[in-house]
């Protein structure tokens, strides 16, 4: 009798000991954290590389854990999406962009780029969740996806890219050169844009093979006539060098570090000054 009420109760006290907050794993914390609000939008702005305009921003997803504090996405992210928890926190960056344009100022000829992750694409769940909680927006700028992959084999939904060209929404290669994001993708995808990534400005004045592959996206993606953006633009030499090889678009801590989406209308009216 006595050792079963023992075994009993050091059950009990295990199954709570594992339920208390700190002890959930990290994927239950991502689900749970989306219904409490422990998620931000940030944003980045988007520079013109001709006029020094600010013309767009792109989303970034930030998570303050009240146990854990702040979690990067480099962490989170790549969790969320092996345990199909990406798709919510896409839709929460939608709903959240949505429900703040009516306060940026004259967003209507704006680009905003959303990061989706190529499992979102699949059997078109991207296009449901757009028409469900992008279309309603008002005002509403240009939407750009850009295609986010870290898994080793990237399928991509072909018809859901055929789709969001259809409807208008454009299309961003992520870290163009790294990784898994290939050469193929501009056949297949038909890319809009692309993003050359932070490894290849960083190298610009101090690391060769990787400048002269900077050099190589920059006159591929002309010839083939796909805008480019540099992300990472971290000094004025950087910026010049990208500006003289056409680049369009300069993003980085240069110019601005991602801040809450709520901060950017000041931002933006000290910029335009
Ligand atoms: P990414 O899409 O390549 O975003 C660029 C990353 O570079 C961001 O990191 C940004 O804060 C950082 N960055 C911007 N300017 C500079 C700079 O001048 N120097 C340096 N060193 N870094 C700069 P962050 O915000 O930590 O995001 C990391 C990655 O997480 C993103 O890389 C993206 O792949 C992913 N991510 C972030 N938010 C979301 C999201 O809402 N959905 C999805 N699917 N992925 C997201
Ligand atoms: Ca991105
Ligand atoms: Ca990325
Ligand atoms: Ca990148």
């Amino acid at each position: 009798q006595l050792p079963l009420a023992l075994l009993l109760s050091a059950l009990v006290g295990y199954v709570v000991w594992l339920a208390t907050a700190n002890r959930m794993s990290l994927s239950w914390q991502i689900s749970v954290g989306i219904n409490a609000r422990e998620f931000i939008v940030y944003c980045q702005p988007l520079i013109n590389a001709r006029t020094n305009g600010c013309d767009g921003i792109e989303l970034l997803l930030r998570w303050h854990n009240p146990r854990q504090g702040w979690i990067a996405p480099d962490v989170f992210i790549p969790l969320a999406e092996r345990q199909n928890l990406i798709a919510p926190l896409t839709r929460f960056v939608l709903t959240e962009v949505v429900r703040q344009l009516p306060q940026l100022p004259g967003c209507a000829g704006f680009h905003i780029a959303i990061n989706v992750a190529a499992s979102h694409f699949h059997q078109q769940e991207i296009i449901n969740d757009l028409q469900k909680l992008w279309w309603p927006a008002d005002p509403k700028p240009q939407l750009i996806v850009e295609l986010t992959e870290r898994d080793a084999l990237p399928v991509v939904d072909q018809s859901t890219v055929a789709y969001l060209h259809k409807i208008g929404v454009k299309l961003a290669i992520d870290d163009f050169g790294t990784g898994h994001s290939s050469l193929s993708y501009l056949k297949t995808l038909s890319p809009d844009v692309l993003k050359i990534d932070k490894i290849f400005t960083g190298a610009i004045g101090t690391d060769a093979i990787n400048a002269t592959v900077t050099d190589m996206v920059i006159s591929l993606a002309q010839r083939l006539n796909i805008a480019l953006v540099a992300e990472g633009v971290e000094t004025a030499q950087q910026a010049e060098y990208l500006r003289d090889r056409g680049v369009n678009a300069l993003q980085g801590y240069f110019y601005a570090r991602p801040m809450p989406l709520t901060d950017f209308p000041q931002w933006l009216e000290n910029w335009r000054q």
